[in-house]
């Protein structure tokens, strides 16, 4: 946890994470209930499955949503306010949340107010990031099958255990 916060802390987290998550930061580890995952982290950071910011550190050739069927740029705000494949998870959280709006900062804010909605951000947060992690690692394989045999076969397996842990 300290050793996040210090990232957090760092230009490199970038400014949106800085604005949604430092406010409240205090407030946030003094709760007893729920423990940051790391999907959640994945959703408020923006560090994570996504597509655009695969592409931007070079993990993925595009940027584009492969759960959309006009490929718009998978961000954070894609995945949690449009893609039309998480509707129902999202219709579940809306309705939780009791409005507020969707937005990393409206997210914190629900988080800290009590635990049903704690519970409401991680059970979207982990329902939809394990959806896109599991797409992810398929595309993988599907996509560099030579990957699987000789020399270069741990590749991919590699690439699938670092989207299980914390970034
Ligand atoms: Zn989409």
């Amino acid at each position: 946890m300290v050793a996040w916060r210090q990232r957090l802390s760092q230009p490199s987290a970038g400014h949106a994470t800085i604005v949604a998550v430092s406010p409240l930061f205090e407030e946030w580890l003094g709760r007893s209930h729920g423990a940051l995952t790391y999907r959640m982290t994945q959703v408020l950071t923006g560090h994570g499955c996504f597509e655009r910011y695969l592409h931007r550190i070079g993990r993925e050739e595009a940027p584009g949503c492969h759960h959309c069927a006009d490929s718009p740029e998978d961000t954070v705000d894609h995945t949690v306010h449009e893609c039309p494949a998480w509707e129902g998870h999202r219709r579940v959280l809306v309705e939780a949340l009791g409005g507020g709006g969707l937005s990393r900062p409206a997210l914190v804010q629900a988080m800290v107010r009590g635990e049903r909605e704690w519970d409401a951000v991680a059970f979207f947060c982990e329902a939809v990031m394990l959806e896109k992690e599991a797409t992810e690692r398929q595309r993988v394989r599907t996509s560099h099958p030579g990957r699987r045999a000789g020399p270069g076969r741990h590749h991919g397996r590699r690439v699938s255990r670092d989207n299980s842990r914390p970034p």
